[in-house]
């Protein structure tokens, strides 16, 4: 799986609070690619919950 925030992150960190092993926030959501895949349902969760579907899953 790979995990990537596009340029419509806005900032607001609610990928970090859902799933803060893998996501900062810092002005936009970094991704820490080595713990996405022991964490996949929270990244999903977070994929869902961003409120500009920044997060791409492929
Ligand atoms: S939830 Fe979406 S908009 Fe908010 S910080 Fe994360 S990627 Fe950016």
């Amino acid at each position: 799986m790979t995990v990537r925030v596009n340029d419509s992150c806005i900032g607001c960190g609610a990928c970090e609070s859902i799933c803060d092993a893998v996501f900062s926030v810092d002005g936009v959501a970094q991704v820490n690619d080595s713990a996405v895949g022991d964490n996949m349902d929270c990244v999903k969760e977070a994929a869902d919950a961003c409120p500009v579907s920044a997060i791409e899953v492929e």
